[in-house]
């Protein structure tokens, strides 16, 4: 029973509702931040289901597995699990994977996999390159970007060869894969009826391939409806392009172009601060009206070092959090105590999380932080998530190799005989597959370690908690690592193992959060990158490491797009909706110079003490200058 128009489009504004409404077959959102874009997808969904369109008919395209999440729960309060159900909600990633597993069980391999093909490869056509330099190479390649002509064609040609023979595909081959599905017309009527009309939020940031995948699965589409913000496109470093705007243009000329203008997120402060920043990137005049009331001004604070700046975060969480703002109070805004997840910290690279996390602990505020950050590097990790995905039906040899050779010890040439074996046998257990190896072989110490092992998760590893699963595997193995324990802490947050493993390798930044503590926690800070921020929005956001050299970041080896990197400043201060906290821990961020000097309030935070001896008190000077 679906609810009257009246309920997808209740609380609303005109030009939201001429979007959501809008009769064309072909619709773009194009508005800045804050401006209720992602709102207007899901109304679109709830009044195309009040139109009588059937949920099955329709596909919404996500950036994240957690916003495809929050999505679904929003249309389930309106219309009931069974429908939300029967609608394809998810990222480009997931729903092509969902596509190709149901020809069959899929072998996805994740980035710590990936490496250590590449890294074979490299091996073996004795190569002098990283393995990270080759698998990024080859997902540019499959991107369809212009290849970097200093890693060798046969490199990736082989790579390819790899992965095929055994049997497994990676990121990219998810995509291509289900693109072909497409084209060559292998899919299925109930397939492409599911895309019979197909919104895709976050529009600026799809790859070649994601846009050419809308343009397929919209093939005899009743509707296409994308949104977006081109002042918001971050991903060019990996393939995304703005201009995806202009070809949605022109393949589809009778589209219907809306304009969103009311700003809902941010106090105008905090919008007359962000605007002239990302105005200086050129372009049409953007229009933000605000519609919040006003709040206090935008604060930059200098500090001496990334330490200071850290410290003066966690010590400012603290205050507000205990409910004194000062500011608030002077400005009779009412001071109002705030919760540690009205907080959000935000930096450039991941690296910048460590000072944070370190003051955070000593402050003792709880906090999660979003993001892999070479997590799957670790061989001990590697190992234990190779060891579940087995067990977890999506087995792959990398994944089983990296178990026996990194968390049991095996030796190579015995685990690549077992995995010879593993391949062509059909076994119906763990103990079973190891009768079928030579009998010299059978009897390895690390082979039958990793039988007893399968045959004690298997009948555990789809119901138990991931945290669970995990701290067993450690104490059976007797080996754990830091990053094992960051991996637990990750674990913590998810309530299944096969959803865990895929956010590993699948997810984006803000599926893979990991707690700060081995606890799960309901109200924390969070840390993320600018780039996982994406969507998002705090009551109050620090901006940290608004530096030179920073912001845009000065990275060895790589030319990072200065105008991309200050839409990248400009995604960091819209996230903020009352408070936005700008901070400088050194010369100063050129971006900081573009923000009028009159919507500032500086002052200048300074550790008067270094921690002493056995103590972590440390007290601030605070005050304008
Ligand atoms: P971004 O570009 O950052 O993704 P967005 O355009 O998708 O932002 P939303 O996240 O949909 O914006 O909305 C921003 C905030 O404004 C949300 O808190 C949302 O609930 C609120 N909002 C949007 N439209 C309205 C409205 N018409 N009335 C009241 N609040 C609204
Ligand atoms: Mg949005």
């Amino acid at each position: 029973a679906a609810p009257p128009e009246g309920g997808a489009l209740a609380g609303l504004n005109e030009e939201q509702r001429a979007a959501v409404t809008a009769a064309e077959p072909a619709v773009a959102v194009v508005a800045g931040p804050g401006t209720g874009k992602t709102k207007t997808l899901v109304a679109r969904v709830a009044w195309l289901v009040g139109q009588g369109v059937k949920p099955a008919q329709i596909t919404a395209v996500t950036f994240t597995n957690k916003a495809a999440g929050e999505m679904r729960e929003r249309l389930e309060a309106l219309f009931g699990k069974r429908a939300v159900r029967a609608m394809t909600i998810g990222t480009f990633h997931a729903i092509c994977l969902r596509l190709l597993s149901e020809r069959g069980p899929v072998s996805l391999i994740g980035e710590g996999e990936a490496l250590a093909a590449a890294s074979e490869v490299i091996g073996a056509l004795d190569l002098r390159l990283s393995a990270r330099k080759l698998v990024q190479e080859v997902s540019r390649r499959k991107g369809g970007l212009p290849a970097d002509g200093s890693v060798p064609v046969e490199a990736c040609e082989r790579y390819c060869e790899l992965l095929k023979e055994a049997g497994v595909r990676d990121y990219d081959d998810l995509l291509l894969d289900a693109y072909g599905l497409f084209v060559h017309g292998e899919a299925t009527a109930k397939e492409r009826r599911a895309f019979t009309h197909l919104l895709v939020d976050e529009f600026q940031d799809v790859s070649d391939v994601q846009y050419r995948l809308v343009r397929a699965w919209s093939g005899e589409s009743a509707g296409v409806f994308v949104i977006g913000d081109p002042d918001q496109s971050i991903y060019g470093f990996r393939g995304s392009d703005a201009r995806c705007f202009a070809r949605f243009a022109a393949d589809w000329p009778a589209a219907k172009t809306v304009v969103l203008t009311r700003n809902y997120r941010s106090t105008p402060q905090i919008l007359r601060a962000s605007l002239p920043v990302i105005s200086k990137n050129g372009g049409p005049e953007r229009t933000l009206e605000a519609q919040r009331p006003d709040g206090g001004p935008v604060r930059l604070v200098t500090a001496a070092d990334e330490f200071s700046e850290a410290i003066f975060v966690a010590k400012e969480i603290n205050r507000l959090v205990g409910g004194i703002d000062m500011l608030d109070a002077q400005g009779g805004g009412g001071a109002q105590p705030r919760g540690f997840s009205d907080f959000a910290v935000l930096y450039r690279t991941h690296r910048q999380a460590e000072a944070l996390e370190k003051c955070l602990g000593i402050e003792g505020i709880p906090y999660l932080v979003a993001g892999r950050d070479k997590l799957l590097s670790d061989g001990l990790v590697r190992g234990a998530v190779g060891f579940f995905r087995g067990l977890c039906g999506s087995a792959d040899p990398f994944s089983l190799r990296a178990c026996l050779t990194e968390s049991l010890g095996c030796e190579r040439a015995a685990a690549d005989a077992f995995l010879r074996t593993a391949a062509g046998a059909a076994a119906d257990s763990p103990v079973r597959l190891l009768e079928l190896l030579p009998p010299a072989l059978a009897a390895a110490e690390p082979l039958v370690r990793w039988a007893e092992l399968a045959e004690k998760y298997l009948p555990r590893a789809r119901r138990e908690k991931p945290r669970r699963l995990l701290e067993g595997w450690i104490e059976d193995t007797g080996r754990s690592s830091p990053a094992m324990e960051r991996l637990l802490n990750m674990a913590v947050l998810h309530a299944d193992m096969p959803a865990f493993l895929l956010n590993l390798t699948l997810g984006e930044e803000r599926d893979v959060a990991r707690s700060g503590s081995r606890a799960y926690l309901s109200d924390a800070v969070t840390l993320l990158t600018l780039h996982g921020a994406k969507g998002l929005e705090f009551p109050v956001v620090f901006l940290c490491g608004a530096k030179r050299g920073m912001l845009p970041l000065d990275s060895p080896g790589r030319s990072n797009d200065p105008a991309e990197e200050r839409r990248l400043f400009y995604v960091g201060m819209t996230r903020a909706r009352e408070e936005l906290v700008l901070l400088c821990p050194g010369e100063p961020s050129p971006f900081l110079a573009d923000i009028p000097a009159d919507q500032l309030a500086r002052s200048h935070a300074t550790p008067a003490r270094r921690p002493a001896p056995g103590g972590v008190q440390l007290s601030f000077f605070q005050g304008n200058f």
